[in-house]
């Protein structure tokens, strides 16, 4: 017996049907598809009406380029598209729409009107469309431009229609696609009537002033910029400070190449940036914009397009940390910035770095002072800011700077700074706590020692200048293999930061002398520790060789600090730290200094 083929090809209505079940999936969807079209066709002025939250009536009007006869007739077709014409043509996508299914979609599910008009164009045309099909098409007095009316969604889908949610809900749905493309484009004028009434008008503007007219006055004086660019992305846009943070993470957008999306990682990272400042349960808004070379994302993964993928993910994701946190650190609120001066921003993405890799350059003031009340200074060094630091203390007595007392600690420091210095106080044998100009730094012991060594090594290295203590008699040690390769083979590098280290036979060394401050009677403890760290760091960061040392020994050193400290010894510590370029992290970027504002402090008493 002969089977008959049973394999159809569907018909355009019902195939468009079906794809209009992805992309149309709420009168939301249909504002959002009209509108990137209005924008794709260079409207600068887009007005949209919703009655009944978008059941009764979607109309979007706008004063782009207007479509021809034809194209008016085209646009309803699946897959038709001015927008691309190959498919290399998808890795290089500047435009909203590109997949020509928008159109087909809603049309197949609601009753639609077109009416649209070219400048050069004496006519316009108008079509309507019900379900797929085309009821009238006849030339028609317009401007030009283009507007869509698309009126009783689902009309053909009762289950759809029923499941709507209630009027309200659905318009707060329509609102945040609309604040999505009015974010994304400032310049261009939205006027939003609902239900016959003028519900809101965003004039063109800038950003800020957009983000403002849709967010409220309340953000007007807590926005943060951001900005950076390197070889990857650029960056730009703004974060709320963190007293506008909120319970719910709404007010949170990202942006590609000006589509909205949304990533967990990137989300996380912003949320890292304000660490601190912040309970898990606070969500700060922010409005990030992120350029990318187009055909390093992936817009092509789902029809409503608010996941993308990116190549660079993970690289991305450490920029937008570090534009944030320097972001907050500039304005203030958290003395963490210098986290990206050039050599660490390098470091973050020479693993990937191919040939052609530029370096990447990012804004940043390595002169600014976080600890000035005033905004980051332009010129001078950290010296001059630093000094400000203390400058309106009530009691202001110029005291001989101590000697720095410690036993080891024989030669003199590199810098004298006769500054009047502030009580420290030591706390739990790891922090020392002072005060400056705006607030109390906290300072962790072991972090900051290891930044201000770490800047010392790399300078002695560069410099050639040896600065080192003798030890009373030569010591001698042994090590393993691993260890012995390690340190014979940075030798000249250690003996230039003042590790005074000769090779002592077959696995041992002998040393005559260390750096000053560094704890003497562990020496040896810090250097077989030191081999570890360094192993450690060559996988993780791939930076010089030198910055590699000099992290590594600061890093180890720090470790086997002691942390008992005189008062003199405190002051001269903290002098030296704030004498960094970047004094509010450790060697190996983590936070080593907190800052408690006394606005803070005092809001706490009230
Ligand atoms: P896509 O936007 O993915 O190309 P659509 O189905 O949304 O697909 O639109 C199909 C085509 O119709 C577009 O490529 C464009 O040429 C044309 N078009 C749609 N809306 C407008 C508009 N408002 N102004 C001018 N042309 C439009
Ligand atoms: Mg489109």
């Amino acid at each position: 017996m002969c089977m008959a083929d049973i394999i159809q090809l569907l018909p355009d209505s019902v195939a468009n049907q079906i794809a209009a079940g992805e992309v149309v999936q709420r009168p939301a969807s249909v504002v959002k598809e009209l509108i990137e079209n209005a924008i794709d066709a260079g409207a600068n002025d887009i007005s949209i009406t919703i009655i009944d939250a978008g059941r009764t009536l979607i109309q979007i009007v706008d004063n782009g380029s207007g479509m021809s006869e034809t194209d008016a007739r085209m646009a309803f077709e699946r897959h038709a598209t001015s927008k691309i014409k190959t498919a290399k043509d998808i890795f290089e996508i500047r435009s909203m729409g590109f997949r020509g299914e928008a159109l087909a979609s809603i049309a197949a599910v609601a009753h639609v009107e077109l009416k649209t008009k070219r400048e050069t164009d004496e006519l316009g045309t108008r079509i309507v469309i019900k379900g797929s099909e085309v009821e009238l098409q006849e030339p028609v007095q317009f401007q030009t431009g283009t507007s869509f009316q698309v009126k009783n969604i689902f009309y053909n889908i009762p289950a759809r229609r029923k499941f709507l949610k209630k009027n309200e809900t659905e318009f707060k749905y329509i609102l945040s696609e609309i604040y999505h493309t009015a974010l994304s484009h400032p310049h261009i004028v939205f006027t939003i009537y609902k239900d016959g009434d003028l519900y809101a008008k965003f004039p063109k503007s800038h950003l800020k002033q957009r983000i403002v007219s849709i967010f409220g006055k309340r953000l007007e004086k807590c926005l943060l910029a951001i900005e950076s660019e390197t070889s990857i992305c650029k960056l730009y846009g703004f974060i709320g400070t963190p007293e506008t943070a909120k319970k719910q993470n709404y007010d949170q957008y990202f942006f590609v190449n000006n589509r909205f999306f949304r990533q967990r990682s990137f989300q996380g990272a912003v949320m890292k940036a304000y660490d601190s400042l912040l309970s898990s349960k606070e969500y700060p808004p922010f409005f990030v914009f992120i350029e990318v070379n187009p055909a390093d994302i992936d817009v092509n993964i789902h029809p409503t397009k608010t996941e993308i993928k990116f190549a660079e993910e993970y690289n991305i994701a450490s920029i937008i940390e570090s534009a944030v946190r320097y972001s907050l650190g500039k304005s203030n609120i958290v003395p963490s910035l210098d986290f990206m001066d050039e050599s660490d921003y390098t470091d973050m993405f020479s693993p990937k770095s191919s040939g052609d890799f530029s370096m990447p350059s990012t804004k940043v003031n390595s002169s600014y002072n976080p600890f000035e009340s005033t905004s980051a200074g332009t010129s001078g060094s950290n010296i001059k800011h630093w000094e400000k630091l203390f400058e309106d203390f009530e009691h202001t007595p110029e005291p001989d700077i101590p000697e720095y007392s410690r036993q080891m600690s024989l030669d003199s420091e590199p810098q004298h700074i006769h500054v009047p210095q502030a009580t420290c106080l030591q706390v739990q044998k790891k922090y020392i706590i002072t005060q400056g100009k705006t607030g109390l730094f906290i300072i962790d012991i072991k972090r900051a020692h290891s930044r201000i060594l770490f800047e010392r090594f790399l300078k002695q290295i560069s410099e050639q200048e040896l600065v080192s203590q003798k030890t009373l008699i030569p010591i001698q040690f042994d090590v393993d293999y691993t260890e012995f390769e390690i340190i014979s083979e940075l030798l000249p590098d250690l003996q230039k930061m003042g590790f005074d280290i000769e090779i002592f036979g077959k696995n041992s060394f002998v040393l005559h002398g260390c750096p000053s401050d560094i704890e003497m009677t562990m020496l040896v403890d810090i250097i077989r520790n030191f081999t570890g760290v360094y192993a450690e760091n060559t996988q993780s960061m791939k930076q010089d060789l030198q910055h590699q040392i000099a992290t590594s020994m600061a890093q180890s050193a720090a470790l086997f600090r002691n942390v008992n400290m005189q008062q003199d010894e405190m002051q001269q510590f903290v002098a030296q730290l704030f004498q960094c370029e970047s004094h509010s992290l450790s060697a190996d970027g983590k936070p080593a200094v907190v800052l408690l504002e006394y606005d803070e402090i005092l809001k706490k008493f009230n």
